[in-house]
């Protein structure tokens, strides 16, 4: 399979395709790609049986589309793992390179690779890695912006994107450790967080993309 078949197929598990279909728009959108290339591509992985097509709705992922997605998503993280544990990569650089070697590591090199890095739980920017071919997300996150001043939450994850990530690294903001909120901006909506007696403040865009675990 091609990456960029995979890509599309990403695409559709990232916006929720196993449950329900997924506009063609979307897509187009997701992947910068024109209308007409995108009906193309999906007519061909339909006829390969990685997503069903339903008209005037979308695609949805057939169970082979999903394995596939769990598959790369597996081989993403992991790498992501290696390229900061041992490369020296910023978060931004680890995600753009992990993409690149997520098509091409054969799954016996993924599998060493797993070994090797001592079974980590998440990748770098706190997504779950897959075990066993299955995927739990963790459905107990909320975003940054929904806590409340004095809130205390734990900084779970991330999204990906390339831009976000050499903010967020820049704040000095720390995956995986509890912050409090100290301060919302009312009118622009940043929000003021302290992690480790340091104060840091996130734009309310940036707030949008992080998902926390709130304690209760
Ligand atoms: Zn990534
Ligand atoms: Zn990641």
């Amino acid at each position: 399979m091609t990456s960029n078949k995979e890509d599309y197929l990403k695409v559709i598990y990232e916006e929720n395709g196993l449950e329900r279909p997924v506009s063609n728009k979307v897509i187009c959108e997701k992947l910068g790609i024109a209308p007409s290339s995108v009906t193309e591509m999906l007519s061909k992985l339909q006829k390969q049986g990685f997503i069903e097509y339903e008209a005037y709705k979308g695609s949805k992922l057939t169970s082979i589309g999903g394995v596939i997605c769990i598959k790369l998503l597996r081989s993403h993280r992991l790498w992501e793992v290696f390229l900061i544990r041992y490369l020296g990569y910023s978060w931004r650089e680890a995600h753009e390179d992990a993409h690149l070697l997520e098509h091409v590591a054969p799954e016996r090199m993924i599998d060493r690779l797993e070994a090797f890095l001592n079974f980590p739980e998440t990748c770098p920017h706190g997504s779950i890695i897959p075990k066993n071919g299955e995927l739990f997300e963790n459905t107990q996150l909320v975003k940054m912006t929904d806590l409340k001043v004095g809130d205390i939450a734990l900084l779970v994850r991330v999204e990906e994107d390339g831009d976000l990530l050499d903010y967020l690294e820049r704040s000095g903001i720390i995956i995986g450790e509890y912050i409090k909120i100290k301060e919302k901006e009312e009118y622009e909506g940043s929000v003021e967080v302290l992690q480790k007696e340091k104060s840091i403040r996130i734009s309310y865009k940036a707030a949008c993309q992080i998902y926390v675990e709130k304690r209760r």
